[in-house]
């Protein structure tokens, strides 16, 4: 099924990010979490992509496992990071006979043994590329609520993420973002510029104070003083900060269905109590 299919029947939805466990791992080391993750009824999971093309295979067999084992639609992260134009058409070849229908098409990073020279397509070019199959598959684009490091200006910033939607993508994924303000400003900017997509806004629990500088280094993701205020009287005491940290997010989420955003993404981390704390602090769970 096509995600544009959900959005259409659905006025919140609800979706998580998972990973592919690491190629030195069995595969299953992941299917509890997995079993557990879609018995919580997601709208749709989304599946990353390693750095490079590294988890390429294990990123789609779980995606296909979500799809026929739990019945939950799976979004597959892709990257054109070292692929050529035939390249990439190979990696849709595989993706459609896999028989999954949903893309997120990403420009991806430059790998840690590789060059700028390893980044041959912008994430447009990519949703181009894809498009050249007319409607064979849904597209998602990826978008940061405080706007892409590398972006210039925050006009160039809109005016990139505006072109990935004019050549075909559907729906927009956000970069972990801990304020709503800045996150109903960047809808706000979108729809003044004609955005009429979807907007699923990522949403990062934070179980871990030392997780949140390698983010903030990560993505440049603001971090606001409430939260930096949880770090400082629960960092220290492991099981007070998980709690703590699922609590902002619920907050967080509470906030952005009030604001009226169609789509919640939970980066799960592959953390079922994470995704499912949110969901009980929220009503979502028995949504
Ligand atoms: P683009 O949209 O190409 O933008 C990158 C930069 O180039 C921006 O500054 C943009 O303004 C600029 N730009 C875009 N088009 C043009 C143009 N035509 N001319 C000039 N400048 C332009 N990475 C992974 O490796 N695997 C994953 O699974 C993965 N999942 C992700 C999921 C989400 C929801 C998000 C937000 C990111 C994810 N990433 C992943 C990271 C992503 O690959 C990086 O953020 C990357 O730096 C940019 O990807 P993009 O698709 O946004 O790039």
């Amino acid at each position: 099924m096509k995600l544009s299919e959900i959005f259409e029947r659905k006025k919140t939805t609800v979706s998580f990010e998972v990973f592919p466990p690491k190629p030195n791992l069995p595969f299953d080391s992941v299917f509890e979490c997995i079993g557990e993750l879609c018995s919580y009824h997601p709208d749709y999971m989304s599946v990353t992509y390693g750095a490079g093309g590294s988890t390429r295979g294990r990123t789609f067999d779980l995606a296909q496992m979500i799809k026929t084992k739990y019945h939950v639609e799976p979004l597959v992260h892709i990257t054109g990071v070292k692929l050529d134009e035939a390249q990439l058409d190979e990696l849709l070849n595989d993706i459609e006979i896999r028989g999954l229908e949903n893309i997120l098409a990403l420009r991806g990073d430059v790998p840690q043994d590789g060059t700028i020279a390893d980044l041959r397509f912008h994430a447009s070019d990519i949703v181009k590329i894809i498009k050249k199959r007319g409607d064979r598959f849904f597209v998602a684009v990826a978008a940061c609520p405080e706007m892409h490091p590398e972006s210039k200006t925050l006009e160039d910033d809109l005016k990139y993420i505006k072109l990935k939607l004019d050549c075909g993508a559907g729906l927009i994924v956000t970069q972990m973002c801990f304020d709503n303000d800045l996150i109903c400003r960047f809808r706000d900017r979108l729809h003044a510029i004609g955005v009429t997509q979807p907007i699923d806004v990522g949403i990062m629990p934070v179980f871990a104070a030392k997780q949140v500088g390698r983010i903030s280094s990560m993505c440049g993701a603001t971090i606001p003083a409430g939260l930096i205020a949880i770090m400082e009287k629960y960092g220290s005491d492991a099981e007070a900060m998980e709690q703590a940290g699922i609590q902002f997010a619920a907050d967080q989420v509470t906030g952005l269905i009030e604001e009226g955003f169609h789509g919640i993404h939970i980066y799960t981390m592959n953390r079922p109590k994470l995704a499912k704390g949110i969901l009980d602090l929220t009503g979502l769970l028995a949504r």
